[in-house]
C-alpha cells in the first residue's frame, strides 16, 4: 500500500512537471528585464548556475563590443513546435536593435530534444542558416546526447560569439544606438563614482583657487585680503553643491582663513602698534548713527579696533552679500528697502509695460522711485500633442530600461534535434 502511493506520488509529481514544463511563450520569464546584465532565461534549471554565470559574462561581452542581443532560452519543453515558438518569442521580445536588427535567441527544449536558432534580419548575413545548423548539428547535439548541457550551450555559444565578434562581422552588426558603457545593473554605481571623482575634481579647483587668491593678496593689508577672499564665498559654496559636499573640505579652509583675518590682531597702521578689537556690545559708541542703523538691520557688520598706544580707531565695515537692503542716495546708508510696487503701464503682447518700486531707507526715512520695465506678454505656441513617433521603447532603441532594442527576425537560422 505504502509502496503503491509513493509510486502514485511520482507519477502525479512526473506529470506535473511536464505540464508545467511545457512553456506558452508567455510564460518563459524576461530575465533581462529585470536585470539587464543577465542573457539567460533559465527557469527549469536545464543549465547549472555555473553555465549561466558563463553565458552571461560572454553574452554581455558581446553586447558591449558589437551591441548585439542574443539571448539563450533553455527549458524543458515548450508548448507546439519549437521553431514557430523560438519566433515568436523573438517577436515578442523584440530582440535586436531596431535600426539594424541585430538579435539572435538560441532555444533549447531539452525534453523535446530541439534546439533553434533564430537569428534577426541583420544577424543572418553574419550567421547564415547554414552556419547555424552546423553549430547545432557538430557542438549542441553531441554533448546533448550525453545529457550535457552546460558544455554543449556554453561551447555553440562561444562559437557564435567567435563569429559575430571578427571585425567584419562588427561592423556589419554595430548599432547606430551603441550601447550605454557597461553591462547595465551598475551604471547608477557608475554614475555614482563618476558624482564622486568630480567631487574631488571640484575640491582640488577651490583649494588651488583659494591658493591663488591668496598668493595675489599676499601684499596687502589683512582688510583688503578679506574683501578679495570674500568675494569667492558664493560661487565657492555653489562648487560645494555642486560636488555632492566633497568640495567643503576646501570650503572650509577658505573660511577659516577669513575668519583669522577678520578677528586675529591688526596693527596700528599709525604707530604700528598692536590694536585690539572692541566687542559688538560696547562698539556703538565709535559708530554714527548710519552704521548702527546698518548694523541693526544687519545689512553691514563693523568691526571697531582700537590702539592702546596712540588712541587711533579702524572702523572696518563688513557687507552682508545675503542682505536685500540698497544703499540710500541721499544718506549713504546701506538701509534702503523696497516697500511697494505698483503697475503703471499694463504690458501687452506689442509693448512693455511700466512700473514703479517705492524705496524707503531706514536710516534717513527717504523715499524714492525707481521706474522699472515689464516684459512682453508671451502667448505660448500651440503644441499638436501626439502624431507619429514609435511609442515605447522609442528612445535610442538601446538597452536602456532593460527591454531589447526592438529587433525583428524573418525567421532566419536554424534548428535541430539530437
Ligand atoms: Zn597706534
Ligand atoms: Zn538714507
Amino acid at each position: 500500500m505504502k509502496r503503491y502511493a509513493i509510486l502514485m506520488l511520482c507519477l502525479v509529481a512526473t506529470v506535473l512537471s511536464g505540464l508545467a514544463g511545457a512553456y506558452k511563450v508567455d510564460e518563459i520569464p524576461n530575465v533581462h528585464v529585470a536585470n539587464r546584465t543577465r542573457y539567460v532565461s533559465n527557469p527549469d534549471n536545464v543549465l547549472s548556475p555555473a553555465a549561466v554565470a558563463t553565458l552571461d559574462s560572454t553574452l554581455s561581452r558581446l553586447w558591449r563590443d558589437t551591441s548585439s542581443e542574443v539571448v539563450v532560452v533553455a527549458v524543458n519543453s515548450v508548448d507546439g513546435d519549437p521553431d514557430e515558438f523560438a519566433t515568436e518569442l523573438f517577436t515578442k521580445w523584440g530582440i535586436g536593435k531596431k535600426d539594424n536588427d541585430n538579435g539572435m535567441l538560441v532555444l533549447i527544449a531539452k525534453d523535446d530534444r530541439k534546439a533553434v536558432i533564430r537569428t534577426g534580419y541583420g544577424m543572418e548575413g553574419v550567421l547564415p542558416d547554414i552556419l547555424a545548423g552546423r553549430i547545432i548539428r557538430n557542438i549542441m547535439a553531441p554533448h546533448f546526447r550525453n545529457g550535457d548541457y552546460d558544455n554543449g550551450t556554453i561551447a555553440s555559444l562561444t562559437e557564435i560569439a567567435r563569429i559575430t565578434s571578427t571585425p567584419g562581422a562588427t561592423e556589419e552588426l554595430m548599432s547606430k544606438y551603441g550601447n550605454d558603457e557597461g553591462a547595465g545593473g551598475n551604471g547608477g554605481a557608475d554614475l555614482f563614482k563618476g558624482w564622486l571623482a568630480i567631487g574631488a575634481i571640484l575640491a582640488v579647483v577651490l583649494f588651488v583657487w583659494f591658493l591663488y587668491e591668496m598668493f595675489k593678496t599676499r601684499r596687502l593689508d589683512r582688510y583688503e585680503r578679506y574683501q578679495v577672499l570674500s568675494k569667492m564665498k558664493m560661487p565657492a559654496l555653489i562648487l560645494v553643491f555642486a560636488g555632492l559636499g566633497l568640495p567643503a573640505i576646501s570650503y572650509l579652509i577658505l573660511w577659516l582663513t577669513m575668519r583669522g583675518l577678520r578677528l586675529r590682531h591688526r596693527n596700528c597702521p599709525n604707530c604700528h602698534n598692536k590694536m585690539h578689537r572692541i566687542d559688538e556690545a560696547n562698539d556703538n559708541k565709535y559708530l554714527t548713527h548710519q552704521q548702527d542703523i546698518e548694523e541693526q538691520i544687519n545689512s553691514v557688520d563693523y568691526d571697531v579696533w582700537l590702539c592702546d598706544h596712540c588712541g587711533e580707531t579702524d572702523i572696518l565695515p563688513y557687507i552682508n552679500s545675503a542682505s536685500s537692503y540698497t544703499v540710500c542716495p541721499r544718506c549713504g546708508a546701506r538701509a534702503c528697502s523696497m516697500r511697494s510696487q505698483r503697475i503703471v503701464i499694463r504690458p501687452t503682447e506689442r509693448r512693455e509695460g511700466q512700473g514703479v518700486k517705492e524705496y524707503i531707507c531706514r536710516s534717513c526715512g527717504n523715499r524714492n522711485e525707481i521706474p522699472y520695465s515689464i516684459p512682453k506678454v508671451v502667448v505660448p505656441p500651440v503644441v499638436i500633442v501626439g502624431g507619429g513617433g514609435r511609442g515605447f521603447g522609442g528612445g535610442g532603441g538601446g538597452f536602456s530600461g532593460g527591454s531589447f532594442g526592438g529587433g525583428m527576425t524573418g525567421g532566419g537560422g536554424a534548428s535541430g534535434g539530437w
